[in-house]
């Protein structure tokens, strides 16, 4: 049996643009109904999946692109980890 080597891809739930799965940051509702930021995107649980850019994030919390695709909003916390790991280029 022949492996061929497949990059997974995700789309972006803000830009919808189609990108490798490590190129993303996962977010993640758990089963305790909670939004969690998934560094390793091993959390079981529905995600989403976010470019690392900040144009995205904002256009995320704005359109609440969380809460349309895992019934849930981000807290304060889970937002400002975010941000800090996203928002820090400024325009
Ligand atoms: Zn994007």
């Amino acid at each position: 049996m022949v492996k061929v080597k497949k990059i997974p891809m995700r789309q972006c739930i803000a830009c919808r643009n189609q990108k490798p799965k490590r190129e993303l940051v996962r977010i993640v509702r758990n089963n305790q109904g909670q939004l969690l930021f998934d560094q390793k995107g091993k959390l079981p649980g529905r995600g989403a999946y976010l470019c690392v850019s900040a144009d995205c994030l904002r256009k995320a919390v704005k359109e609440n692109l969380f809460a349309r695709h895992l019934d849930i909003k981000p807290d304060a916390a889970l937002l400002a980890q975010l941000e800090n790991l996203i928002g820090d280029n400024p325009d």
